[in-house]
């Protein structure tokens, strides 16, 4: 039995493995709460967990919620890696993000530089926090023998995002601002000088990848899930507009915060791990969220 942890989420909702799985909600338990963590582990005693709940936000929220993102995801990841501990759970797969890696750093980031240095101050607490599930995983495996991996996404987009204007991550909010921009025609109004450049990864890549890491990686240093492509926020952003037919002006507001330049990641261990693993496009992707966006607008978490 594996127990995916946020399974409503981006990443919990497209995940389908073929073995028996429950995808939990927090309506199942609040994983914030060590007792309802255990009730969850007592009620389906799982072989296997994948944990993705956390919580999450793009760059606003990070900056204006930090007190919340450190300890709602302290207590979550302490809860669950412990509930796996307790209840002999045989393999985890958990979620860190590139946002832990140190702000001053050289470049491309990989797997052996995440605690060499501060976090960027837009979203340290987030990225601390993170960072001690790498720890908790590998501390656990020393002393107890625990089978617990982790992955480090670039920022993920795809179906079922949060499309939240003020507290989401990047492409959703755009797709949601054009889409708004064109109904009520108004100009698309970016964040931030549109120079910082990201690399973005599709959802169902990442549910591949987590299938495969569930059975095959096992590695104690994290493996960090990249196309290794940086785009930059104004191409995505004239990407979105003409991919939803957006004829206005795209704007630039700079007195929004551009957060960090650029962070791009290596994926080198990643294609040595798995060299036959194929990444959707950018172009790709981005259609098919639009589409799922536009389709689902009455019900889509906004
Ligand atoms: P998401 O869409 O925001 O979903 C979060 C999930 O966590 C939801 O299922 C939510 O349940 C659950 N959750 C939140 N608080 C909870 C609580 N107190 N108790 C129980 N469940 C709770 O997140 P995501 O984008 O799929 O992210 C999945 C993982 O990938 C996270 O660990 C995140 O840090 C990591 N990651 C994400 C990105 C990205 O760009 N999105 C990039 C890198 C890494 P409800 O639906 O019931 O609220
Ligand atoms: P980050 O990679 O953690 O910084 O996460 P985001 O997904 O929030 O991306 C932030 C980058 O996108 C920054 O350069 C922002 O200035 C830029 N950006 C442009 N418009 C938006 C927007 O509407 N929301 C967010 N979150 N970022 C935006």
């Amino acid at each position: 039995m594996i127990l995916v942890t946020g399974g409503t989420g981006l990443v919990g909702s497209a995940l389908n493995f073929k073995e028996e799985h429950i995808l939990l909600s927090s309506k199942d338990g609040d994983l914030r709460d060590w007792e309802q963590t255990k009730a969850i582990f007592e009620k389906y005693q799982p072989t296997k967990v994948v944990h993705c709940a956390a919580k999450v936000g793009g760059l606003g929220s990070n900056m204006s919620l930090k007190g919340d993102f450190y300890r709602d995801n302290i207590r979550m990841n302490t809860n669950v890696l412990d509930a796996s501990l307790e209840y002999g759970v045989d393999k985890v797969v958990s979620f860190l993000s590139t946002c832990v890696f140190p702000a001053d750093v050289t470049y491309p980031l990989d797997e052996k530089k995440i605690h060499l240095g501060p976090p960027h101050h837009s979203n340290y607490p987030y990225a601390y926090v993170k960072r001690m599930l790498d720890i908790q995983s590998r501390a656990y495996r020393e002393q107890y023998g625990c089978n617990f991996v982790s992955v480090v996404p670039v920022n993920i987009y795809g179906e079922h995002d949060n499309f939240s204007l003020e507290h989401s991550h990047v492409v959703p909010a755009l797709i949601h601002k054009c889409f708004m921009a064109k109904k009520n025609s108004e100009p698309f109004v970016v964040w931030g000088s549109g120079t910082p450049l990201r690399e973005f990864i599709y959802v169902k890549d990442i549910a591949r990848l987590t299938e495969w890491a569930l059975e095959n990686y096992e590695d104690p240093e994290p493996i960090i899930f990249t196309t290794a492509q940086e785009t930059s926020i104004k191409d995505l952003a004239n990407m979105v507009a003409r991919l939803m037919d957006f004829k206005g002006p795209v704007i630039f507001d700079d007195t929004k915060p551009d957060g960090q330049y650029r962070k791009p990641s290596s994926n080198e261990k990643l294609m040595q791990a798995y060299p036959s693993f194929t990444f959707t496009t950018l172009e790709h992707g981005m259609e098919q969220t639009i589409s799922w966006f536009v389709k689902n607008y009455e019900s889509a978490r906004l």
